[in-house]
Order: C-alpha cells, then sequence, then structure tokens
C-alpha cells in the first residue's frame, strides 16, 4: 500500500515537473533576435526546437536602442545572435564584447544588394547604407535562407526540421509576395508617392514601384530639421503627394504637423522597424506586410 502511494507521487510529480516543462525548455536551442521583426522569422523556422529571446521588442526603435544588464545576461548564454546587419544595429558590437556572448552570429542580411542614398549632414553630402531590407519581400527569403542554414549549423540535429520549417515558411512568403504585387500595382501612377517620417521604405518603394519621401533620414537619430521640413512640405504641394502615413516606432507630430500644412491626408499607421504586439495589427512579418499595402492602397486608391 505505501508503495503504491509513493509510487504514484512519483508518477504525479514526474507529470508535474513534464508538463512545466523545465526539462524541455532546457533543451532547446537559445537563440537571441536583435528586434521583433527577426525574432519572428527566427520563430517561424526554429520552431518548437528553438527558443527565442527579441531584444528590442515591439512597436520599439532598434536605430536608438539601448541594451540593459537583462540582453547582455540572455547573450551570455544564447548559443547563436540573428541581426540585421546593413549598420541598423549599431549598438550591437558593444553588447557582443561586454555579454561575453560565445556563440554564433548570423547576419540576416547576408546575400541582399544593398539599397543606398545620398544624405545632407551638416552641409556635406554622404553616401549611407539603408539598413531596413525586410521590407522587401524578396530579400525576407534571403533572411529566412540564412536563418536556416545558421540554424542547421549551431544545431545539426534539427536539419530535417529547420528545412520544413523554412520551405513552409518561404512558401507562405512567396504567396504573400504575389497578393503585395498584385494589389499594389493597381494603384495610379500619380498616386504612387507616399511620405514616411523617416526612410524606412526604400526596398518596399524599389521592390514595389512607390516613391518614397522621407523628413528624417534611414535612420531615427537625428530629428529632422527645420529646412529639412520646409523642403518636404514644397515638395508635397508642387508632387501633389496625396498621403503621409505614421511609423509605430516614431513620434506622430511631424508627420501631423505636415499634413496640416499641406492638405495631404494621414493615410495610417505603417509598421517600420518593429512588430505590433500579439493583440496589434501586426504580430508577425507577414502580418505587418498585408496590414502595410491594406493601409497603402485604401489611401491611395480614392
Ligand atoms: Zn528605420
Amino acid at each position: 500500500m505505501n508503495k503504491r502511494i509513493l509510487l504514484q507521487t512519483g508518477l504525479v510529480l514526474a507529470l508535474l515537473f513534464g508538463l512545466a516543462g523545465g526539462a524541455e525548455a532546457a533543451d532547446k536551442v537559445k537563440a537571441i533576435a536583435s528586434f521583433s521583426i527577426l525574432g519572428d522569422m527566427v520563430h517561424q523556422v526554429g520552431g518548437d526546437r528553438v527558443n527565442v529571446v527579441t531584444l528590442v521588442g515591439p512597436d520599439g526603435d532598434a536605430h536608438v536602442y539601448e541594451p540593459t544588464p537583462a540582453d547582455a545576461k540572455n547573450l551570455a548564454g544564447a548559443a547563436i545572435l540573428f541581426v540585421n546587419g546593413l549598420g541598423f544595429e549599431g549598438w550591437m558590437d558593444r553588447l557582443e564584447i561586454s555579454s561575453g556572448f560565445k556563440g554564433k552570429t548570423i547576419v540576416a542580411s547576408t546575400g541582399v544588394k544593398p539599397h543606398t542614398m545620398v544624405e545632407e549632414e551638416g552641409g556635406k553630402e554622404e553616401t549611407i547604407t539603408d539598413p531596413h531590407a525586410w521590407q522587401s519581400l524578396a530579400n525576407g527569403k534571403l533572411y529566412v535562407a540564412n536563418m536556416r542554414d545558421g540554424l542547421i549549423a549551431a544545431d545539426p540535429e534539427g536539419k530535417a526540421t529547420y528545412e520544413a520549417n523554412a520551405a513552409k515558411y518561404l512558401d507562405a512568403i512567396a504567396k504573400e509576395e504575389t497578393d503585395v504585387t498584385a494589389a499594389l500595382a493597381g494603384l495610379p501612377k500619380e498616386r504612387r508617392k507616399i511620405i514616411t517620417s523617416h526612410d524606412s521604405f526604400g526596398y518596399f518603394g524599389a521592390a514595389y514601384g512607390l516613391e518614397v519621401i522621407a523628413p528624417e533620414g534611414v535612420s531615427t537619430e537625428s530629428e529632422a530639421s527645420a529646412q529639412d521640413v520646409a523642403k518636404i512640405i514644397r515638395q508635397i504641394k508642387a508632387e501633389k503627394v496625396p498621403a503621409v502615413f505614421m511609423e509605430n516606432i516614431t513620434d506622430h507630430r511631424l508627420l501631423d504637423q505636415i499634413a496640416r500644412e499641406t492638405g495631404a491626408k494621414i493615410g495610417g499607421e505603417l509598421y517600420t522597424d518593429a512588430l505590433s504586439g500579439a493583440d496589434g495589427p501586426a504580430p508577425t512579418y507577414l502580418d505587418m506586410f498585408r496590414h502595410n499595402v491594406g493601409t497603402l492602397t485604401s489611401a491611395l486608391s480614392s
């Protein structure tokens, strides 16, 4: 009798620990993603084998992020780190060094054809690399392939899982690409001009045929000067730009002012450098595209 109770208690304890997932979580590959868009993509490719921690979360601005001691601790214990590259995460090198990270670093944008822009800084013209490559789904497919290969290198036993997950995800991205291209192809030529607050839509514009103008440069680090704003206001009036779009990661006041002074309509909010929270309209990379394209087409088609 006593023996049987002990046995049952043992079973119950084993079940409790099993359900709590303590052992299971410890077995997962510990991955870090620098920002929310990469975090979702790594999660899609890694599936149940990978535990992903995202440093810059939903609606966060990775251009100007300041890492926390908790980030350093997470990174120290991680097997693999995913970054965008192209100069996006200027704070990452220092964090990697200070955390003592010893895992593999995967640059998701490897193989992307970089888009450059000429920006004026203190009267001097500078060529700047645009980091927002994820805003083209063709580039998104390169990101997924790099993530798959990185995960296989870090965890060879998971090869079949990563290949299957990536293949399924690549199919979904390809389908979304067809839908996005078709939706935007329907816009009249003279309405294919938009304003965003920082220059985050260069790859998007090039891929899907939109002209994008922004008072701030490719980073949110420097604010638009009064001259930049005056120049954009003249440009919007001269070129009859139909709509301005807010971004989830930036302050809305500048674009409110621009819309007021030009009569351009506010077309809605685009998710540019970060996803929304789980309850928002853009909790995944593909949801972000659906939301952005829906917002653009409804504002620009009439
Ligand atoms: Zn940006």
